[in-house]
This record gives C-alpha cells, sequence and structure tokens, in this order.
C-alpha cells in the first residue's frame, strides 16, 4: 500500500482518485474548491497533501497552477517520493516542472490522459507519460490503476508532446467529418447511408466510427444527447492552442492545426462553450458558403 497525495479533485481528478483507494492504497485529497472523493481523505494545505507521501498526483486545470503547485509541494516532499503530473499542459511548464524536481532529487512523469471523464470512473485511461525510465516504473504500477493503456513516450515534456499531437488530430479530424456530414445533408444524402459508407471506407476515424456528430447515427454519442460534453469545445480549444505553441516553440508549420484552433475559438466566443466539441456539426449545417 502507497500513501498519495492527490491534488486537484475535479472532473477527472475524483474519479481517478477513487480508483487508487479502491485499489486499497492510502489517499490524501487536496482542491482549491473544497472538491472530495469516496474513500479519499480530505486535506487542507499542500503541506499535508505531500509530506511523507510514496507518490503525488496533480491534476490541474493549466500550465501556470500546475508550476505554482508542484514548487510549494517541492518544498515537503522527500527525494525518495515521485511526482505525477496528469494535466493537460504547455510543453514549457511540464519541461519547468521536471527540471524543479530534478533539484530536489524527486523523481517525475508528466503522464497526460486520453479517455475523458467516463475513461476516468472505469480506470480505463490511455495515460502518454515522460520522465526517466526510473521515474515511469515508480508511476507505472499507479498508472495501470486508473488507466487501461499507458505509454512511456520518452523523456520529459514527452507525454506532453504526445497528448497535443494527437488532440490536434482529432480537432482537425472532426472539423473534417462536421464539414463532410453537413455537405452529405446539403446534398440530399441520408446521413445513415453516409456513416455505413465512410465508417467502412478511407475516411473512417475515430470521429466518424467512435464518436459521430449526427444525432441518431453510429454508437452513442454526445450527439445523441443534445451535445452535453463528453469533451466541451473549450477543453478542445485549449488543447488545439497548447498544440500551437508548442508548434511556435519549434517552428514547426502546423497549417490545419491553425486553422482548427481557430475554429474552435470562434465557436466557443459565439455559443459553443459549455457545448460538446461534436456540436461543430451544427454550425456547419446552419453555415454558408464564403
Ligand atoms: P476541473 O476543472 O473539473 O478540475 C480541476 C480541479 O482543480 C478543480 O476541482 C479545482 O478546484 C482544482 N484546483 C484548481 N487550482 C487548484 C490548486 N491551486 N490547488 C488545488 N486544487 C486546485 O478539470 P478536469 O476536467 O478535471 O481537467 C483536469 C485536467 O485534465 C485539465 O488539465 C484537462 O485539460 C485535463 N483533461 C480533461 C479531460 C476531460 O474530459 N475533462 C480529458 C483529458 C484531460
Amino acid at each position: 500500500m502507497m500513501r498519495i497525495g492527490f491534488i486537484g479533485l475535479g472532473n477527472m481528478g475524483a474519479p481517478m482518485a477513487v480508483n487508487l483507494a479502491k485499489a486499497g492504497h492510502e489517499v490524501f485529497g487536496l482542491d482549491a474548491a473544497g472538491a472530495t472523493a469516496e474513500g479519499v481523505k480530505q486535506v487542507q494545505s499542500i503541506n499535508e497533501a505531500v509530506t511523507d507521501m510514496d507518490c503525488v498526483i496533480t491534476m490541474l486545470p493549466n500550465g501556470q497552477i500546475v508550476r505554482d503547485v508542484c514548487n510549494e509541494a517541492l518544498e515537503h516532499m522527500s527525494s525518495s517520493s515521485v511526482l505525477i503530473d496528469c494535466s493537460t499542459i504547455d510543453i514549457e511548464s511540464a519541461r519547468a516542472v521536471h527540471a524543479a524536481c530534478a533539484s530536489k532529487n524527486v523523481l517525475s512523469v508528466d503522464a497526460p490522459v486520453s479517455g475523458g471523464v467516463g475513461g476516468a470512473q472505469a480506470g480505463s485511461l490511455t495515460f502518454m507519460a515522460g520522465g526517466s525510465q526510473n521515474a515511469f516504473d515508480m508511476a507505472k504500477p499507479l498508472l495501470d490503476i486508473m488507466g487501461g493503456k499507458i505509454v512511456h513516450c520518452g523523456e520529459g515534456g514527452a507525454g506532453q508532446a504526445a497528448k497535443i499531437c494527437n488532440n490536434m488530430i482529432l480537432g482537425i479530424s472532426m472539423i473534417g467529418v462536421c464539414e463532410a456530414f453537413a455537405l452529405g445533408e446539403k446534398l440530399s444524402l441520408d446521413p445513415q447511408k453516409l456513416f455505413d459508407v465512410v465508417s467502412t471506407s478511407s475516411g473512417s476515424c475515430w470521429s466518424v466510427n467512435t464518436y459521430c456528430p449526427e444525432p441518431g447515427v453510429g454508437p452513442q454519442s454526445p450527439a445523441d444527447n443534445d451535445y452535453k460534453p463528453g469533451f466541451a469545445a473549450e477543453l478542445m480549444l485549449k488543447d488545439l492552442l497548447l498544440s500551437q505553441s508548442a508548434a511556435e516553440l519549434v517552428n514547426a508549420d502546423t497549417p490545419m492545426g491553425a486553422r482548427a484552433a481557430g475554429f474552435y475559438q470562434k465557436f466557443v466566443d459565439a455559443n459553443g462553450r459549455g457545448r460538446d466539441f461534436s456540436a461543430a456539426l451544427e454550425h456547419f449545417k446552419s453555415a454558408t458558403r464564403g
């Protein structure tokens, strides 16, 4: 049994912490908004959440918050422990946190996730991890409890790099799928027939086969629940903007990623906030050319 400090018990963090507690670990949870999780002992300060822990896990909204929390945590963590940041954050912040940990001889892993709240509850998240082999080996048994697939992507920051690349593909592909289903409707195509063709043809992808944005077509998805998230449009925008700052950092040309970020910025600013990112289909159904 390990003693685990878990900081950030939001939509994702709470069910992840619950799964660690259910697996028999002693979990101490801290959340700025006072959120709690079943089986998790609530603490009131970073000091209490990290002192004498074998592992500290963070699941927080953005890079600045992760930097601030980790800098304070490192004042109290012992050098035999490991810090696992599961938040989705910018590469520079992830690298800064690894460097701060290294300066205190604390092992660290960036381990962002894919799979959403459902995956967090089911313990079936995909983890993309970055860090030294030693750090990964320490983190892996805990990631196995919270996830179904764990990939060690490389050194510190590699997990965030993989997450940003994956979600850039997802943002671009969802826009493409929404454009195609809107065009199909305007060409009087039955959306079910379009799904039957595309899902077994070269246009098939996760955005069609698993998460079809057309209501009543394909497996159950947020489209069948009035586009309640799921994966909210503003979270997709956050990840696309992270991919654009990463691209700037290394001078990479990502024109489609940039267009996707621009699209979701407008979509969120209009009326997309709080709606699933696949609600982009409604935009294309009502939009006209030009
Ligand atoms: P959330 O807003 O529900 O939870 C974040 C929690 O962090 C909140 O409860 C907040 O009170 C707490 N918090 C903020 N600052 C804090 C601080 N200084 N100290 C302690 N607690 C603090 O967000 P979420 O949906 O759980 O997402 C968490 C992370 O996971 C984000 O980085 C997000 O991009 C990523 N993510 C989310 C999803 C998803 O589907 N929700 C999927 C994959 C990745």
